[in-house]
């Protein structure tokens, strides 16, 4: 295996914006492990599961940098890098931990509590988990786990995409050999607003068909299924409607997160429209891949109340912990048919585009061998 900190591709991505690289913190004894780490541990394995090239040692630069930027980026050097903000995890794993703190927020997860689970971590240790993944926290610290790990994978594939869809390419073509970010992308790069938004979109795209194709064959939230149905009215799906509930539910968070650090960071123009609106964009790729793939039976509407659902429950969720109203009104007009202007708009920049990045579509760079130099390739 490479040795953290031997990753020059990485570095010299993250010099390039005046950044380095963040280290997560070594592991506790007591089999405590920071969860940067485990974090790390599920890409690495993410990514190698998606390319051959990305499986090999080195075969991929991926790491973190330490910023308040609730950020990621990928880049195309001697081999593909993807760089995910300090911030980005930390936002992510505290707000999963908080919502599921939220003694309301699905009351019936503490009915089917086991007895005998292990008593929480010692105070003062949120970021230090038991390397047993989770398996052996107490069940509202097992969901808020897994609702991390879903927007984390979608985070990771959605770099992937900017990778593999020819986006990193498009930039460096038309504006140099910059990173592909996800904020101030505009603003630093120049790129052409509605190309970057259709960008986005492309990314967003892809990036729900890895994660729902991986739910699909793991069914992650399986145990959740039997409390969730007692509460909640949702279209049936077998034993897949609870891990599609909690998937969306994820997503939106990731995405109202990425609202807030926006706003917080005066990042505009930004390229992705707001939480809900992001969301239903999803819903037509979805309800067609899913049938398509035979994952699932639901038909568009019902994907529709599923994923509205669960992002109304996130809204109110994200609203109660920043002691804030959910404005009704802006979530319900995302659902009022417009997601379609929208997906009409980005199809019409397409037509300018996608001919431009058709060229560019490639899968993983392959994988360097650690020795092999970009120059060495090239003679
Ligand atoms: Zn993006």
């Amino acid at each position: 295996m490479m040795m953290a900190g031997d990753d020059a591709a990485l570095d010299e991505t993250l010099a390039s914006l005046g950044l380095t690289r963040f280290t997560p913190p070594a592991p506790k004894p007591g089999g405590l492990v920071h969860v940067f780490q485990i974090f790390e541990e599920r890409a690495l394995a993410r990514l190698g599961g998606i390319a051959d090239a990305y499986a090999a040692p080195g075969g991929i630069g991926f790491g973190f940098t330490e910023h308040r930027d609730l950020d990621a980026i990928a880049q195309r050097g001697s081999k593909d890098v993807i760089c995910i903000y300090s911030a980005t995890v930390r936002t992510m794993w505290s707000l999963a931990n908080a919502v599921m703190g939220i003694r309301e927020m699905f009351p019936w997860i503490d009915d089917i509590d086991r007895l005998g689970a292990p008593p929480p971590p010692p105070k003062g240790e949120l970021f230090f988990v038991q390397q047993a993944t989770f398996a052996s926290e107490p069940i509202r610290r097992k969901l808020g786990a897994a609702l991390f790990d879903a927007a984390m994978d979608f985070a990771l594939m959605h770099e992937v995409a900017h990778l593999w869809n020819g986006h990193v390419d498009l930039l460096h073509q038309r504006h140099g050999p910059l990173p592909y970010r996800e904020m101030h992308l505009v603003e630093a790069s120049g790129l052409d607003l509605a190309e970057a938004q259709a960008m986005e979109f492309d990314a967003d795209s892809f990036a729900v068909q890895k994660v729902l194709a991986r739910v699909a064959r793991e069914n992650p939230f399986a145990e959740f299924s039997e409390g969730l149905l007692r509460d909640h009215k949702v279209p049936q799906d077998g034993e897949l409607t609870a891990s599609w509930y909690f998937t969306w539910f994820s997503i939106y968070v990731l995405f109202r997160a990425f609202d807030e650090a926006c706003i917080v960071a005066a990042a505009t123009p930004r390229p992705q429209p707001s939480a809900p609106l992001r969301l239903a964009c999803l819903l037509p790729t979805v309800a067609g891949v899913a049938a398509r793939q035979g994952w699932s039976k639901l038909d568009m509407g019902q994907w529709e109340i599923i994923a509205s659902e669960a992002a109304l429950e996130a809204e109110g969720a994200f609203c109660r912990l920043r002691r804030a109203a959910v404005d009704t009104d802006t979530f319900k007009s995302a659902w009022d048919g417009r997601a379609f202007d929208v997906i009409d708009y980005h199809l019409r920049t397409w037509e300018r585009l996608g001919p431009a990045l058709a060229p560019l579509r490639r899968g993983a760079m392959p994988a360097a061998a650690g020795s092999v130099t970009a120059s060495a390739r090239i003679a």
